[in-house]
């Protein structure tokens, strides 16, 4: 969001001029029925198209968990959306009954994180120590490391008992921005040739970010969505949506504006939203042209469409450079510095 070159970039994929233009065109269609066509046929779930306003269903007991939250722990914030979904903020929940019932469910949750070109040295190591610290301690985790240096992923410390890490080797795009938009098309596929039926959650993270304190399984949720830090209290007005009416993400109006950091739920919903931002991205691309913010103006798009049963305050992932502290009882996650000269393509 707040990067100064995130704004102006329209993608000319495949332009060209005259003729080219044309073969470009064509085969781009051929492209884009090819890439629905695979994402059909590879899932048995088909893509959902829900109504506004629909809620996936949740285990039972777990539907029970959210009930025991206290909407009255935290007056000067809004702990509840207006379709009821909870907004979790520190005092609302009872840690140890979180993390009781979800392990008497044998929950266990899948972790991707991206770590593509300079972003591996500059950050992967210290996300990785710090989540094991910190990110759903006392269940099975398996982190999905995504990177085109499978090789260069060392670490330097042992995972905890039920924590294991798998290495995926992805390409790398040339261009920032698609390495930050193709994670949607490598979540897909993860989910659906590894992670469903393994995995009751899942959580995607970026990676320049670092755990400080208790990140749990109260988090965990059908669908969950992060609560942008910079955002939160401002005007709906004010929301960077794209509001580009060719572009796919276009919205007029939405209820809050999420931040693509930090997103997760059930493989089935997980892998519905990337999809969904997948293929509405692929179809920008056929049209020349490129959300606001990429892949986190598409996630917007999904969760105005389809909305998350779970949301998570900005203690989840505050940035310290936000001077007004004042609703925030603990930071769970924090942004690393913004390096973008250092570490972008
Ligand atoms: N990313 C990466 N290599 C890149 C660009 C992006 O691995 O060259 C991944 C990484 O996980 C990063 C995420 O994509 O955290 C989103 O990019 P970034 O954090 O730069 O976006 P911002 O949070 O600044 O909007
Ligand atoms: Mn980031």
């Amino acid at each position: 969001m707040f990067a100064w070159n995130r704004n102006n970039h329209f993608l000319r994929i495949m332009s060209g001029y005259g003729k080219g233009k044309k073969i470009a065109g064509t085969l781009s269609c051929v492209m884009l029925v090819l890439g629905f066509l695979s994402l059909y046929a590879r899932s048995r779930n088909d893509i959902v198209v829900d109504q506004p306003g629909t809620v996936r269903t949740t285990p039972v007991s777990i539907v029970n968990l959210d009930d025991s939250l206290n909407y009255q722990a935290r007056p000067n914030v809004p702990t509840r959306t207006t379709w009821n979904a909870p907004i979790m903020w520190e005092l609302m929940f009872d840690a140890n009954l979180y993390d009781r019932t979800h392990k008497e469910a044998n929950t266990s949750v899948a972790m991707t994180v991206f770590a593509v070109g300079r972003y591996l040295d500059a950050y992967l190591h210290k996300f990785l120590y710090s989540a094991e610290n910190h990110f759903m301690l006392g269940l099975p985790v398996t982190y999905y490391v995504f990177t085109d240096l499978p090789e260069q992923v060392i670490l330097n410390f042992t995972l905890g008992p039920q924590r294991n890490l798998k290495v995926v080797r992805v390409d790398r795009h040339s261009r920032w921005q698609d390495i930050s938009m193709m994670r949607m098309k490598t979540i897909s596929e993860i989910i659906e040739n590894e992670l469903q039926n393994r995995f009751s959650y899942v959580f995607c993270f970026d990676v320049d970010q670092e755990f400080k304190a208790r990140f749990g399984s109260e988090a965990l949720g059908d669908s969950v969505a992060m609560v942008h830090a910079h955002y939160y209290r401002l005007p709906k007005e004010s929301f960077t949506y794209d509001r580009n009416p060719k572009s796919k993400a276009y919205m007029d109006q939405g209820d809050y504006y999420y931040h693509a950091a930090i997103f997760g739920g059930t493989c089935e919903n997980v892998k519905a939203l990337a999809d969904f931002c997948y293929l509405n991205i692929m179809e920008d691309k056929l049209n020349n042209v490129e959300a606001l913010w990429h892949d986190e103006s598409h996630l917007n798009k999904y969760f105005w469409l389809h909305k998350p049963s779970k949301l998570l305050s900005p203690e989840y992932c505050w940035d310290l450079i936000i001077h007004d502290e004042s609703d925030i009882l603990i930071k769970r996650l924090v942004w690393a510095p913004k390096e973008y000269e250092k570490v972008r393509t």
